[in-house]
């Protein structure tokens, strides 16, 4: 086989694992809380092979996902490749078929027409089902204890857009999944599909529309009665993905617009406000209050993963992301919405007690960026520590992971159903750079400065992954009642 590039991406903490394992019977130290009954899902990308551009993106890996299975004390670990058709195809062909991240024109011409996703981004639970999603493609059935991959999800045959993202959200009052996807109609394509369904996986519509230039739109918001779309100039071009080049690059002649559309509304009455170009992964969390929306989000200035418009590298290291708060005055006659930074260090990775999704919140979860603790030489622009914010206070209380560790994003877990909003637990991986391996840690969401209640201790290395999620045992229970006879 050929080698891995000599480029950090793939050198390093980078160097792809390509392991599928389990590990029964994890070590830990410290004691497992009673509340920690289930599976942490989580999911990254791991390349099967070597790619056939040797600049290509680290985040064009194959989908790969690891569950944490928490049952009366005891941790087991599964990791599996996810079966997407191009792992399949290119595990046939023992090599790389597929080209650069999101460019069909730079593939190998006996998979074209093939679906490219690699369901690298996100896990997430619906409708009785473990999903691994990518925003280009359909979500992928995963099976929830050996991680199988069963197959893809399209809501029963029901959704007519090719590509679902990979962060949706869960009303927690209705249950109902909101969703939606880009790129509808093409690749390129200036459109987005809004998308709610059922609890139970029924689709209840897919409305498709014009946005006003082709953008990435990785996350968006919803609140009790909205649901928010930040349009940001990361953008698409047909021509120049024909030629080889990027499918997308960042342009900052064009603002940022957050198109706002009642939830029971029409597509056709979205209401777009206006600001200056502002690059935002991730939403923490959105909610209404006094005739104005609050979206609690990650912003930079640019989007420097990407190249800019005119070709130059963009320097991320530079362009850190600050939790901002954009509000939306939809009572005022002003076409913008302004800006406020809530929090003066480097974050990302966000997370909230999932029953105050779109609903006035007090605590955000985050990865953080401490200048005032030791940074990693390794990974000079990774997150070194744990936050919680206080809305209330403004305070941020955090946790330092250690010398030459990275922490990946932390997931709330509430202590039980009726418990209060953040009484719970936080679980993150954090990446032991100089020992090659991992650690689950396991925090009282409430008391981050004390340190982890349990440490679990995992054998080998773990690959930077983007997103993750929990399950609780009476939900995996559920789905083993109604599952088909394979999932027994
Ligand atoms: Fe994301």
């Amino acid at each position: 086989m050929a080698q891995f590039p000599n480029h950090p991406m793939f050198r390093g903490f980078n160097r792809p694992l390509r392991i599928e394992c389990e590990v029964f019977e994890l070590e830990y130290e410290g004691r497992i809380p009673e509340a920690l009954n289930g599976a942490f899902y989580r999911c990254g990308p791991d390349p099967q092979f070597p790619p056939r551009d040797p600049n290509d993106l680290g985040i064009n890996g194959d989908g790969y996902v690891s569950s944490f299975r928490f049952q009366n004390g005891h941790v087991d670990f599964c990791q599996r490749y996810v079966r997407t058709d191009k792992f399949n195809e290119e595990r046939k062909a023992r090599r790389a078929l597929f080209g650069a991240y999101r460019n069909p024109f730079t593939d190998d011409p006996s998979v074209a027409g093939v679906d490219r996703t690699t369901a690298n981004t996100s896990t997430i639970w619906y409708d009785g089902r473990l999903l691994a999603c990518k925003e280009d493609g359909l979500p992928h059935e995963l099976h929830p204890e050996t991680l199988q991959t069963l197959g893809k999800f399209n809501f029963g045959g029901g959704l007519r857009m090719p590509a679902v993202t990979a962060h949706p959200k869960v009303d927690p009052y209705t249950g109902e999944l909101v969703f939606y996807g880009y790129e509808c109609s093409g690749l390129a394509a200036a459109d987005a599909a809004y998308c709610v369904a059922t609890a139970d996986g029924r689709l209840l519509r897919e409305d498709w529309f014009a946005l006003p230039y082709p953008a990435m739109i990785h996350d968006f918001a919803i609140t009790r009665n909205y649901v928010i779309f930040p349009i940001m100039p990361t953008t698409s071009n047909l021509e120049r993905m024909k030629a080889g080049g990027d499918h997308w690059r960042w342009d900052p002649s064009l603002p940022t617009l957050l198109g706002v559309m009642p939830r029971d509304g029409k597509v056709e009455d979205i209401r777009y406000l206006r600001g200056p170009a502002r690059w935002s992964f991730h939403t923490m969390n959105a909610f209404e209050e006094s005739g104005k929306i609050l979206l609690d989000t990650t912003v930079a200035v640019a989007n420097a993963f990407f190249k800019h418009i005119d070709g130059t590298p963009g320097n991320p290291a530079a362009t850190p992301f600050y939790l901002t708060r954009w509000t939306c005055d939809l009572q005022g006659k002003a076409d913008g919405f302004s800006e406020t930074r809530l929090y003066a260090l480097p974050s990302d990775f966000y997370s909230v007690d999932p029953r105050y999704v779109g609903r006035r919140y007090r605590y955000g979860f985050m990865a953080v960026k401490e200048p005032a603790q030791p940074q990693s030489t390794l990974a000079p622009s990774s997150f070194n520590c744990v936050g919680r914010i206080d809305h209330h206070t403004g305070d941020v209380e955090t946790f330092f992971v250690g010398e030459e560790a990275v922490v990946q994003e932390p997931v709330f877990v509430p202590a039980g159903p009726k418990s209060a909003e953040g009484a719970g637990y936080l679980l993150a991986v954090v990446n032991r750079l100089l020992e090659n391996r991992g650690d689950l840690i396991i925090l009282d969401a409430m008391k981050l400065a004390a340190g982890p209640v349990a440490v679990v201790r995992l054998p080998l290395l773990m690959r930077m992954a983007f997103h993750g999620n929990w399950v609780p045992e009476a939900t995996l229970e559920r789905a083993r009642a109604r599952q088909t006879p394979e999932l027994q």
